[in-house]
């Protein structure tokens, strides 16, 4: 049983990062102060899956694993640069979260491996991370959209570094470099913000489904990318 495997239950602090294990529920991460104080956009997305009851028995590795391409907790991880521990009848291995999931439902894991921890490099400093979806109801729903964004400052307050991915509009998580991009070498400017919409909604590859058409979900990507970056950049500035 996983419970009974001490660094499957815990999260602690590794070179400056935080690595969580891979039975530790949703609710012991939205309850751990330093984690949250470092990655708010992670803990924001695992703090979506389900409800309260849910969140209790819920961990991101098996929303990871699952492979659901709306799953809330993966955008934000792969925005991170989360790196996830693999073992298996041959040792360990580390794998860039956005490869375990390859199609819906399925994942790169081989027989006989399963997950065993996440890890989530050390916060930069003047960086900041944010995680917002996009659901008809107001909770209890499945994403139609989600998107992550982690992006860092530089000491004059120019977007250094950035990283943007979606959920909920391809068959996987989508890692939209292009859009990150048009963040870089900014101030997050209102004409910047509407050049990461416009590229978040082209990296957008969504089905036609009950929950909403190709072309909505195209364009709320870019809304919500919008939203996104301008929380994860007031965190990076410390006003939020
Ligand atoms: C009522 C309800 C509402 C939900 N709402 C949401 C929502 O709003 N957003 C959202 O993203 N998801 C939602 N989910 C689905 C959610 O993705 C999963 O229920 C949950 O994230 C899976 O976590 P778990 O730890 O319970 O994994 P399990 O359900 O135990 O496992 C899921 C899959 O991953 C595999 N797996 C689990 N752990 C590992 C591991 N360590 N290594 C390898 N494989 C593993 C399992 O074999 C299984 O195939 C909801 C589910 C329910 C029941």
């Amino acid at each position: 049983m996983s419970s009974e495997i001490a660094e499957m239950c815990e999260i602690n602090q590794e070179d400056g990062g935080w690595r969580i294990g891979a039975a530790v529920p949703s609710a012991q991460m939205n309850e751990h102060a330093g984690l949250k104080a470092d990655w708010p956009g992670i803990v924001e997305g695992a703090d979506l899956i389900g409800s309260t009851q849910i969140q209790g028995r819920a961990t991101m590795a098996g929303n990871l694993c699952n492979a659901g391409p709306a799953a809330d907790s993966v955008p934000a991880m792969v925005a991170a640069g989360a790196i996830v521990r693999v073992a298996g009848p041959s040792g360990s291995r580390d794998v860039p979260v956005e490869d375990i999931p390859t199609a819906p439902g399925k994942t790169s894991l081989a027989k006989g491996e399963l997950v065993t921890s996440i890890f989530l490099p050390a916060k930069p400093p003047r960086s900041g991370s944010a995680y917002l979806r996009f659901i008809p109801r107001t909770e209890m729903d499945i994403a139609v959209v989600g998107v992550g964004i982690t992006l860092t400052l530089d000491e004059a307050g120019t977007i250094a570094a950035a990283s943007v991915a979606l959920g909920a509009v391809g068959p996987k998580v989508i890692k939209a470099d292009t859009a990150a991009k048009t963040l870089i070498g900014t101030k997050g400017d209102e004409s910047t913000l509407e050049k990461l919409a416009a590229a978040a909604s082209a990296a957008a590859t969504p089905i036609d489904d009950k929950r909403g058409t190709a072309e909505f979900r195209k364009d709320v990507t870019g809304v919500l990318a919008r939203r996104t970056a301008k929380i994860a950049l007031a965190r990076a500035k410390g006003e939020a």
